[in-house]
Formats: structure tokens, C-alpha cells, sequence
């Protein structure tokens, strides 16, 4: 009887998380959960609503009445029914995420949502803190990084603004954010593999991490 296996994938904002956790989850038929979009769905929320994304009791709150689904086979996001999968990718929803995501009480709530979903299942789940918090018996955990040039320049590929320098900044501030938040801050579990993708195809990561699956679920046997 095959057991289930999670795949945690974390690292800083624009190393290709996404894209490679989004096609390791195809080619092993696993279901892919994205969970910043959950914090970006909270900042969302707040965004609308005209609240402070700091404030601690309304984002808890917030984060514990959301229902934030992601369809099936799909990555769309639906924020209490809503199809939201466009309009949580603006920067101002992102820099409201990395504000909302410092706060104890919705990490709590998000956890126990992320902790449910890999219960039911094989996943792959991608984030800041799967591997060192979420799931820290995750079968496999990978940390992908690359150089903060390179993840600037994916992310004016991926949103078409042309500010170079703006993005860089956009960047820098919110993994600053991230690393040094007192609650669950990105940091790479000690058993995760380190992978540097600045000068690797996706095509080579999807296969790099696909070998680290493959050796775990024939053997059991740690990977090195
Ligand atoms: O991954 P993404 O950039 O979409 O995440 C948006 C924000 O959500 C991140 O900047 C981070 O602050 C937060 N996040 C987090 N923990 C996760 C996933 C995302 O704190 N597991």
C-alpha cells in the first residue's frame, strides 16, 4: 500500500516556486496547492473591506471565516466562492500578503487548512515554511533559491511591469519580511535539498526534484 507522500517546496518570492511545483504535481498526478495564494487571498479580503493588513484580531479573524478552495484539477482560487485566481496577483495585494502572513492567529488558521488538505492526500505544496513548520515529516523537502537578479527578472517576465529597479525592491522587502518575521520565518529546514535554480532550465529542477520523489517512494531510503 503506497503511503502518502507530501512534497514541500519553499523558498523566496520569484526562485520559480510556482511554476515547478505546478508541474512535478502534473507528472506525479498529485494534487498542487499553492499556499501564499491563501495569504494573498486574506490580504485580498482585507484590501477590500478597507482594513489594516497589520492588524492582528481583524486578520485573524479574517484568515478563520475565509473558505479558500482551490478547484480541482485547476489553479484557480475561489475566496468564499469567488473566483479571485486574477485579482490576487496585483502588488498590492502581495506586499498586503507579506503583512498579513507575519501575524500569529491567521498562520494558525492557514496551517490547520494546509495541514487538512495534505491529509486527504499526495500533494505538493509550495510556501515559505511547508517544510520547516506545516509538514516537517514531509518525504520530500526542496528549497529553491536563486540570485536576486535572476528572481527580479522572472518577475517582470511574469507581471510585465518594466520597472526594473521597483521590482527588485518589491522583492527585497518582502523577503526581508519573510526571513525575519518572529513567526514561522522562511528559513531552509535542515533536512531540505538546496537547489539553486538561477542557471537551470525548468525542465532540469522538475527533473531534479522528480529524482528526489522517485528515490523516496521506491525505497524509503534517505536521499543525499
Ligand atoms: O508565494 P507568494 O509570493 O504568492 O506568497 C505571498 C506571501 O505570502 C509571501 O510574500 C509570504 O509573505 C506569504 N507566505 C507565507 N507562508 C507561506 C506562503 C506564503 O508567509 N507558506
Amino acid at each position: 500500500m503506497a503511503r502518502r507522500i507530501i512534497v514541500a517546496i519553499d523558498g523566496p518570492a520569484g526562485a520559480g516556486k510556482s511554476t515547478i511545483a505546478r508541474r512535478v504535481a502534473q507528472r506525479l498526478d498529485f494534487t498542487y496547492i499553492d499556499t501564499g495564494a491563501m495569504y494573498r487571498a486574506v490580504a485580498l479580503w482585507a484590501i477590500r473591506e478597507k482594513l489594516d493588513p497589520a492588524g492582528m484580531q481583524q486578520m485573524e479573524e479574517l484568515a478563520k471565516a475565509a473558505s479558500i478552495e482551490f478547484e480541482p484539477g485547476s489553479v484557480r482560487v475561489l475566496l468564499n466562492g469567488e473566483d479571485v485566481t486574477a485579482a490576487i496577483r496585483t502588488d498590492e495585494v502581495s506586499n498586503a500578503a507579506s503583512i498579513v502572513s507575519a501575524i500569529p492567529g491567521v498562520r494558525r488558521a492557514l496551517v490547520e487548512t494546509q495541514r487538512g488538505i495534505g491529509a486527504a492526500g499526495n500533494v505538493v505544496m509550495e510556501g515559505r515554511d511547508i517544510g520547516s513548520v506545516v509538514f516537517p515529516d514531509a518525504a520530500v523537502k526542496v528549497f529553491l533559491d536563486a540570485d536576486a537578479d535572476e528572481r527580479a527578472r522572472r518577475r517582470l517576465d511574469q507581471t510585465g511591469i518594466t520597472d526594473r529597479d521597483a521590482i527588485a525592491a518589491q522583492i527585497s522587502e518582502r523577503d526581508r519580511r519573510d526571513r525575519t518575521r518572529a513567526e514561522s520565518p522562511l528559513v531552509q529546514a535542515p533536512d531540505a535539498v538546496y537547489l539553486d535554480s538561477t542557471a537551470l532550465s525548468h525542465e532540469e529542477v522538475e527533473e531534479a526534484i522528480l529524482k528526489l520523489v522517485r528515490a523516496r517512494m521506491s525505497n524509503g531510503k534517505e536521499y543525499h
